[in-house]
């Protein structure tokens, strides 16, 4: 990797008294990998509203242009065409990384590279902030505890994967990235903040990423039954996507290395979440079954008590205030996609 001219930077930043951003801190130098995608431009949102300077790392993948265009021509903004699982060279202050495929439909589509961008992609953006002493946030998952055995789960409890699963390239994927970050804190000193994030919602979701309430929304929307996999008991916790954005920079901003759990406790059944939809959208919308896929996790709720404790953070908007909340986003670019039709 040539580093000429850049030798500088290397490792010489302070890593300890960083002066706090937002108001009254100075301005920072943040990096957004994956910042095209959902939660990533919800995010870049959020910084550039405080008044930092925001470069976006995307390969486009599941990431659009769309989802930042209102930010084209900002002089704090700027976004590279990038993969992640090659090594880049920038000089920042924050690494929020969120590159990475988020959907099982995504993110099965191309399992090794899902585990390239989880493995490689984690290690580029690792070496990267200990060359330069940024401070390198991950987006883990709740699926680093699989289907499991612990309810609701805590950080401490460590899991039940199945490493041979369609699954696994996701979840033991970032596993490893949540390894490689403790790694090169523990062995390179670098400033880590591991997340582990529950299911988001919200506007700016892909509409056929395959994932419950994206694909619940969009139907009811088009007037097409909404599909329950399996028997539609099993469970999941719902959080809209502006609570994640707060508790990821309260992470950041925050001097423990977690991992955090950051999910809405509140814990539905994919009926009851239906029903949610139709009070929201359609009440004439009706189900139907599907089978379920491998390995579904039966539940998964999140314990936050670490997270309100030492982050000082909880979630504020309930499933049933926030799903109207993406409602006009979705009929907006459901209506675009007839009109590309010519519907
Ligand atoms: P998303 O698919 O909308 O965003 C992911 C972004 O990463 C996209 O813009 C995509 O183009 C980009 N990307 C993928 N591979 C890349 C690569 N190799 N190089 C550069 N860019 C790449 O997904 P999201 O829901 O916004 O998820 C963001 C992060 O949060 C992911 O790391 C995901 O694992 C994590 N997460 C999300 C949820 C959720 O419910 N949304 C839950 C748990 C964890
Ligand atoms: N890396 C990068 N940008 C940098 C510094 C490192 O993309 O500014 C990549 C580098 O190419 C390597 C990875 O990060 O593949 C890990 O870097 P590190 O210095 O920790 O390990 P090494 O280069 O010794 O393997
Ligand atoms: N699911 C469903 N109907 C759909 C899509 C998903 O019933 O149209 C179920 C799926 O089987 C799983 C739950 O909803 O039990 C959450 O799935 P999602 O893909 O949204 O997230 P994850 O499994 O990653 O939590």
């Amino acid at each position: 990797l040539p580093r000429t001219g850049l030798a500088r930077f290397s490792g010489t930043r302070p890593r300890t008294g960083r002066v706090p951003v937002g108001i009254g801190g100075r301005r920072q130098r943040i990096v957004v990998t994956g910042g095209a995608g959902f939660v990533g431009s919800h995010l870049v949102d959020k910084l550039i509203a405080r008044g930092d300077d925001v470069i976006v790392i995307d390969n486009f993948f599941t990431g659009r242009k769309e989802n930042l265009v209102h930010l084209f021509g900002n002089p704090r903004f700027e976004l590279i065409r990038h993969d992640v699982v090659e090594p880049i060279l920038l000089e920042v202050d924050q690494i929020y990384h969120l590159a990475c495929p988020a959907s099982p439909v995504h993110y099965k589509y191309n399992p090794v590279k899902t585990i390239k961008t989880n493995v490689m992609g984690t290690l580029n953006m690792l070496g990267l902030a200990k060359r330069i002493g940024a401070r390198f946030l991950l987006t883990s998952t709740s699926e680093v505890y699989g289907d499991p055995l612990e309810h609701p789960q805590k950080e401490t409890y460590w899991g039940n994967v199945n490493p041979i699963g369609e699954r696994s390239c996701y979840d033991e994927g970032k596993r490893t990235a949540e390894t490689l970050a403790m790694d090169y804190h523990r062995g390179a000193g670098v400033e880590v903040r591991i997340a582990r994030i529950f299911n988001t919602y919200g506007p700016r979701m892909c509409l056929d990423d395959g994932r419950v309430v994206s694909n619940f929304v969009a139907q009811a929307i088009r007037k097409q039954p909404l599909t329950v996999y399996g028997d539609g008991k099993q469970t999941r916790s719902f959080q809209y996507v502006s609570d994640l954005v707060n508790g990821l920079v309260a992470l950041m901003e925050s001097e423990h290395v977690g991992p955090f759990n950051l999910g809405n406790p509140g814990e539905f059944t994919m009926l009851e979440l239906a029903q949610v939809v139709k009070e929201t959208i359609d009440s004439s919308a009706t189900i139907e079954y599907k089978p379920n896929t491998a390995d579904d996790p039966h539940m998964r709720k999140p314990d936050i008590s670490k997270a309100k404790e030492l982050l000082n953070w909880e979630p504020k908007i309930p499933l049933r205030e926030g799903l109207p909340l993406m409602v006009n986003d979705f009929r907006n670019r459901i209506l675009n996609e007839n009109e590309g039709k010519g519907m």
